[in-house]
């Protein structure tokens, strides 16, 4: 029940979010296997709440930002990322005048550019120094759950390409220039294995919070040290100002500016996640589902069933390995790989074995039944040679009786050796051991010796006995079971009819075909028990009712002779109107 739960839920789960699931597990790698400690190159200059009150709040953003710009000059950072966009010209030239010196006065800028529809966005041309880069400020945030797990390093609006600020910033940090592939991305010797498909992609791999020292813009000059020779990125944090802030792979809810820091960290340390290739994650899944094969192959039951579950911890373990290897695999595809394999070799596990247990027990009760019905048929002949015996040696008694008796003796006696031998021949017919023999007879003897010796047991029940057409043809078998296939027709006809009724035997010979019918006038069946009756024991219940001993055997061991010679059986019956069994064989042409 449970492993059908954990399949259904992985079902639903593989059906409906397999994003999801993949984000929520990579959040929680992230969290369990967290980038190797580094102490960052770059540092967050904050345009905090404090800083908005004391400087006359957003109206004055621009004003904050010339005096930011102003301070870290003296402050001599290495690179210096401008997370505000300055798209339009200011209302005041004086302000606007002051902050174009600012932004010249900026050693290796980076000034936003943000799409605008379906155009770039760049700084007013008044406020962009010559010697500024571009770069573009959008995250890829998932469009499942709105996490900001990765950086387009390009954008391109039509023809016109961006790279991405924190990409600029590297690069201006590197000194160096870009060399594209379509593969990868190289800036300075390091390579970034970022596929151009679409844009390329780059996976954050975000620092714990607080490792990226976060400076507030009115305290510059206190932490003039700290900003030497660093890459700045200069943003709004606050949270009532900031329009940027998305949600981060821990689930805490960051600054724009703080994000392009962290995209600007991955990457200056070079330690890159990348998706796992599709055949790795194709040959795992293998791998994960030949080794649940062979568990349930080699083992069963409980050992099996463990093994299993090992497995399937292993499918949840593979990912992390991987993820310690730099290498994002998908989450779901091993786990539900194992599950499901594990699930289904165990379904097919059990039933193959209560299969085989099935077969065995009614192979059992098989011979078991056979077995009865041996003591059963015998009872009746030993009990007439045990009486004969005793009788014989008791009394003195005259010679035609006891001519009587012996001759009782030796009768009954064949009769049971040909009991043993029919159970024998029934039972080796039935493994598919016995070869029948295959000579000629006459299918009227049998039916004539069959009528002798059903007609006194006919006659205890006033029960008249007619052969109807004569029987013609030569049948190619075993005259012996033959026989045995219809004397017991003719009996069940004589047991399941009541008194002073008739039995009438019929024979036609058409088409090859030797049809020998038994019709009787007795208790009949339905349609249901007509379909049971050959099987080995069964009885209906309208037989048990007539109070008439039976095995349910016969009939059973009818059909096998006769499909053992190549013909039938057919049946029609009422409840209440009689029966008629007929017997259908091919016969030797003439
Ligand atoms: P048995 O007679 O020992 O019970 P059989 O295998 O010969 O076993 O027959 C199986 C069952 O088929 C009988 O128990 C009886 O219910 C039903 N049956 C067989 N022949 C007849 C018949 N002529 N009329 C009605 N029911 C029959």
């Amino acid at each position: 029940m449970a492993a059908v739960g954990v399949c259904f839920a992985i079902g639903m789960a593989a059906g409906w979010w397999p994003e999801r699931v993949d984000n929520y597990a990579y959040d929680f790698m992230s969290k369990r296997v967290p980038p190797p400690a580094h102490s960052p190159e770059s540092v967050v200059v904050a345009i905090d709440d404090a800083a908005l009150e004391k400087r006359h709040g957003v109206a004055n953003l621009r004003g904050i930002v010339a005096e930011a710009l102003d301070k870290l000059s003296e402050a001599q950072p290495k690179v210096v990322a401008l997370d505000i966009t300055l798209h339009d010209e200011g209302e005041d030239p004086v302000k606007e005048a002051r902050l174009a010196a600012a932004l010249l006065g900026t050693r290796n800028l980076v000034m936003p550019s943000e799409l605008s529809g379906d155009k770039w966005a760049d700084p007013a041309p008044r406020l962009r120094p010559a010697n500024a880069v571009l770069g573009h400020v959008h995250f890829d945030t998932d469009r499942t759950d709105g996490v900001g797990r990765r950086m387009e390093l390009d954008k391109a609006a039509g023809r016109d390409r961006r790279w991405a600020l924190s990409l600029e910033a590297f690069r201006l940090w590197r000194g160096a220039e870009f060399t594209e592939s379509p593969e990868d991305l190289e800036v300075g010797g390091t390579l970034i294995p970022a596929p151009r498909t679409g844009s390329r992609l780059l996976l954050i791999r975000y620092l714990p919070a607080g490792t990226i020292p976060t400076v507030p813009v009115l305290e510059i000059d206190r932490h003039r040290e700290m900003i030497r020779g660093k890459v700045v990125f200069l943003g709004v944090t606050s949270l009532s100002a900031a329009n940027d802030r998305l949600v981060n792979s821990y689930y805490e809810n960051v600054p724009g500016v703080e994000v392009h820091a962290q995209s600007f960290e991955t990457l200056r340390r070079g330690e890159f996640l990348t998706p796992a290739h599709e055949y790795t994650v194709l040959l795992t899944c293998l791998a994960l589902a030949a080794g649940v094969g062979a568990v349930f192959g080699l083992l069963s039951g409980w050992p099996a069933y463990l093994t299993a579950l090992v497995g399937i911890g292993i499918s949840f373990w593979v990912p992390f390995e991987f993820f310690k290897q730099g290498v994002v695999f998908p989450y779901l595809p091993p786990v539900a790989v194992a599950w499901i394999t594990s699930a289904g070799a165990a379904t097919y596990q059990h039933f193959f074995v209560r299969r085989r247990l099935r077969q065995t027990e009614s192979e059992k009760s098989r011979y078991q039944q056979a077995i009865h019905w041996a003591a059963h048929e015998m009872r009746t002949p030993l009990t007439a040679i045990q009486g004969s015996s005793e009788i014989m040696s008791r009394y003195n008694l005259p010679e035609a009786k006891r001519n009587q008796l012996s001759e009782m003796i030796n009768s009954e006696s064949k009769r049971l050796s040909r009991i043993i031998q029919t159970f024998l021949d029934v039972e080796r017919l039935a493994e598919g051991q016995m070869e029948l023999k295959r000579e000629p007879f006459e299918a009227a003897a049998v039916v004539d010796a069959c009528m002798l010796r059903v007609t006194p047991i006919a006659e205890r029940k006033q029960i008249k006995m007619f052969l109807d057409t004569p029987v013609d043809g030569t049948l190619i078998g075993d005259r012996e079971l033959m026989e045995y296939a219809f004397y017991n027709l003719l009996t069940n006809a004589v047991k399941y009819s009541p008194p002073e009724t008739e039995v009438h035997v019929t024979s036609d010979f058409s088409g090859g075909e030797l049809r020998i019918a038994v019709r009787d006038q007795g208790i009949g069946m339905d349609q249901k028990e007509l379909k049971r009756i050959f099987q080995k024991f069964y009885r209906t219940k309208r037989a048990e009712a007539s109070g008439e001993v039976g095995t349910g055997i016969g009939l059973s061991i009818v059909e096998q002779i006769v499909t053992h010679h190549g013909g039938r059986i057919d049946v029609t019956s009422e409840p209440g109107k009689g029966s008629c069994f007929t017997i259908v064989l091919r016969t030797q042409p003439a």
